[in-house]
């Protein structure tokens, strides 16, 4: 089937009418067919958008709230038909899928309720005649540019916040994985958002990104991806005088100090390395553990890495599925192979060519041990299912190695030491940190976000979202 760009209340085709196969991972088989768009489409969306805006930043909050809750009720209806399309064109499970696509419906409820909380304050003056108060005002048309790893999620969490707070979007979801994101705008149309509110131009980030980025009706962009693009949208944007709000990669550190539960440990460092076969900008890939606990800490680890169920991510039982895209896989690949060189191989390190999975983008749950960080596998964001052992002798040197890093999105301890649970809160360098739980696991009604080259500009989901889509006035009422 045939899928249009969403435009001032209209599914239009494409401008110049290409269209590209949108595929499965798992086959490489054309699930369906969506735009590639181009400059053109994406000045019909920012035109639109700007339009819109008047009439749309002027309803109440609770107005706007309520189209959000009603996209949720027609979201709510298909979650399984949902999730089927996420895990086909995303390659996680599917119990993953429903689980992000129930997440996309929470978040929606939660911005509607937002929309009744209060959003400024009143501060005493000195004169006793007048009240000082702040009130929040959006900042106007919004660009959205999302990944392909929460496919619904990611701008569930992005337009919510932008609507509520009154701004009208254009959004351009991941080429990889545009059904998930119909589905979401669908819902939007049909829960009766005023034609240009929502607007949703699908294509190539390098053919159409650029132009979202500099259109002068776009006030602001919120970018979810990886650090290359999101530098070269902040360098452009900030030439351009807009606000950006990004969120980048992780190399996210998990420690293991010799007093931990070592099964809880040891469950937490699996589930956050290799479900969504390692695609989670918070997902856990340097297990740094302490000299104690290790031998049996790695024993564990490898006997439950070789034994996971990798295989079509539609099918019951399924634990991992394929990596996302042909260009997701050479480079997961050939980043194994550079481990091959540099650290111990201790589990998987191969792609699978089993015949019911030669023909998907299938690699096997892989476990490095590492001597040392400056390695390039310690380093740079795999985004796969790799994860790598560092061992160290005390809790100092396992935090030095947490924080010896570019990143800073998430970091997590396991330990019953309530001291050194409270120095690592402290000391290390990450916007999410955990004790006794793994990096993975965020809640979106908590900021979400990173320190260092994993972030920047105001923190994402809560209610810190409206740092971002609103700007405050202060007034002075005599
Ligand atoms: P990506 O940077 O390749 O693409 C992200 C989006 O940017 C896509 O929609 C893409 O089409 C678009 N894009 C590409 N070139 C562009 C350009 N020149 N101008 C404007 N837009 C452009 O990232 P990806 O491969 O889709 O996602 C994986 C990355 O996302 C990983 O690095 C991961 O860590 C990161 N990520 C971060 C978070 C977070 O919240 N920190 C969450 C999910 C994913």
């Amino acid at each position: 089937m045939r899928y249009e760009n969403y435009i001032n209340g209209q599914w239009i085709e494409p401008s110049l009418g290409g269209y590209v196969d949108n595929l499965n991972p798992h086959n490489q088989k054309a699930l369906d067919q969506f735009p590639a768009s181009t400059p053109e489409d994406i000045n019909l969306a920012t035109a639109a958008a700007k339009e819109a805006f008047t009439t749309w930043s002027k309803l109440s909050y609770q107005q706007r709230g309520e189209y959000l809750l009603k996209a949720a009720d027609f979201l709510s209806e298909k979650v399984e038909d949902i999730a089927r399309d996420l895990t086909s064109e995303e390659g996680k499970t599917l119990p993953e899928a429903i689980g992000e696509t129930n997440r996309a419906i929470r978040v929606l409820h939660y911005y509607s309720g937002e929309a009744t909380q209060s959003v400024g304050d009143i501060i005493p003056s000195v004169n006793p005649k007048t009240m000082i108060y702040t009130k929040r005002v959006p900042i106007g048309p919004v660009g959205l540019i999302t990944p392909w790893n929460f496919p619904i999620a990611i701008p569930a969490w992005k337009i919510a916040p932008a609507l509520v707070y009154g701004n009208t979007v254009v959004i351009k979801p991941s080429e990889f994985t545009p059904k998930s994101a119909y589905h979401l705008i669908d819902a939007l149309h049909q829960a009766g958002v005023p034609a240009g509110v929502v607007n949703c131009v699908f294509g190539v980030g390098g053919d159409i990104g650029a132009e979202l980025v500099d259109s002068p009706d776009i006030k602001a962009i919120s970018f979810t991806g990886s650090n290359k693009i999101g530098n070269v949208i902040k360098q452009r944007a900030t030439i351009l005088g807009k606000s950006v709000q990004l969120e980048m990669g992780g190399k996210n550190p998990l420690i293991v100090l010799n007093d931990a539960n070592i099964d809880k440990a040891v469950a937490f460092s699996i589930q956050d390395g290799f479900m969504s076969t390692g695609q989670k900008c918070t997902a856990a890939s340097r297990l740094i553990v302490e000299a104690g606990i290790y031998d049996e800490f790695c024993r564990r680890l490898l006997d439950q890495t070789n034994s996971l169920k990798v295989g079509n991510p539609l099918d019951e039982g399924t634990y991992m599925g394929p990596v996302v895209s042909a260009r997701q896989y050479e480079s997961v690949l050939t980043m194994i192979e550079q481990g091959k060189k540099e650290a111990r191989l201790l589990a998987g390190g191969n792609e699978i060519n089993t015949p019911d999975l030669k023909e998907g983008f299938y690699v096997q749950p892989t476990v490095f041990e590492v001597d040392s960080q400056s390695v390039e596998i310690a380093r740079k964001e795999i985004f796969g299912p790799v994860v790598m052992l560092l061992k160290v002798n005390s809790f100092d040197e396992a935090v030095e190695l947490a924080n010896d890093t570019s990143y800073g999105l998430s970091a997590a301890i396991f330990t019953n030491n309530l001291t050194l649970s409270q120095r690592f809160v402290d000391e290390v360098e990450a916007g999410m940190v955990h004790v006794n739980s793994g990096t993975v696991g965020t809640e979106f009604q908590a900021p979400f976000g990173g320190m260092k080259s994993s972030s920047d500009g105001p923190r994402e989901q809560g209610k810190t979202s409206i740092d971002f889509y609103t700007k405050m006035k202060t007034v002075y009422m005599d």
